[in-house]
């Protein structure tokens, strides 16, 4: 059974290597380390001077990268990694599709066509934590971005409407739809306004708040999403 909360080096290498790997996996490593460090020249430069034996280890689990991270992760560049990836996949459709299907799971990213630059990301992150061995690496937001919440539910920038419903789910609403049909939430948030002392005008109407909203930047009011409906008890807690 895998634990996806981590993915080793190893395994990251291994699955970098059957979409991109043009050599041995002991050069690979070595290419991918390369590649992806900037050293400056007065300091020793582990990809030189390491042998293929410690390269291949790397690549097979038999050696955890612990101490060649601690001494290259200041001087990794994600764009650096991202560089290299292209350099391979070349823009080649067949090669990014496996390497999505491969890393998926680990990526921050819930869109294929930033799997490129999160693939980086996620190669950096593998040697920062190794550098640290501050226990295991838990990754931070893939699935949060996944969960059902308000925080991550998408709506139009324009109007604020939103494209799901956060409380149940629905996606198909009509043209000129004001309510969910699933559930009869507004598909807009809004603040409850101020209302005046004597309760009979507004001193402040309700406004337009994005869905996230707790309360109006304009009025300070709470928006219906956060105080009707409890929204927000279903975003992640960070
Ligand atoms: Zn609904
Ligand atoms: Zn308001």
């Amino acid at each position: 059974m895998q634990d996806m909360s981590h993915l080793s080096f190893s395994e990251f290498a291994k699955r970098l290597h059957e979409v991109i790997g043009e050599e041995p996996p002991a050069s690979f490593v070595r290419e991918l380390f390369s590649s992806s460090v900037s050293l400056p020249s007065t300091k020793e430069n582990p990809m030189v001077t390491q042998s293929d034996d410690s390269f291949r280890k790397y690549f097979t689990g038999g050696n955890d990268i612990s101490a060649i991270a601690s001494k290259v992760i200041e001087y990794m560049d994600v764009e650096d990694v991202e560089g290299f990836l292209n350099s391979r996949i070349q823009d080649d459709h067949d090669k990014k599709c496996k390497l999505w299907d491969s890393l998926s799971p680990w990526l921050d990213t819930g869109n294929f066509n930033c799997c490129i630059e999160s693939t980086a990301r996620l190669f950096v992150e593998i040697v920062r934590v190794a550098a640290s061995k501050q226990g295991k690496w838990k990754r931070s937001n893939a699935k949060a971005k996944q969960d059902f919440s308000v925080y991550t539910i998408p709506y139009d920038e324009n109007t604020y409407e939103v494209y799901r419903c956060p409380n149940c789910g629905e996606t198909h609403f009509d043209v000129g739809a004001e309510y969910c049909p699933g559930c009869g939430l507004p598909l807009t948030n809004h603040c409850k306004g101020v209302v005046g002392i004597s309760g009979s005008h507004w001193d402040d109407p309700p406004h337009v708040c994005k869905p996230a909203q707790k309360f109006c930047q304009k009025c300070g009011a709470p928006t219906v999403y956060y105080e009707d409906f409890h929204l927000m008890d279903k975003a992640p807690r960070k």
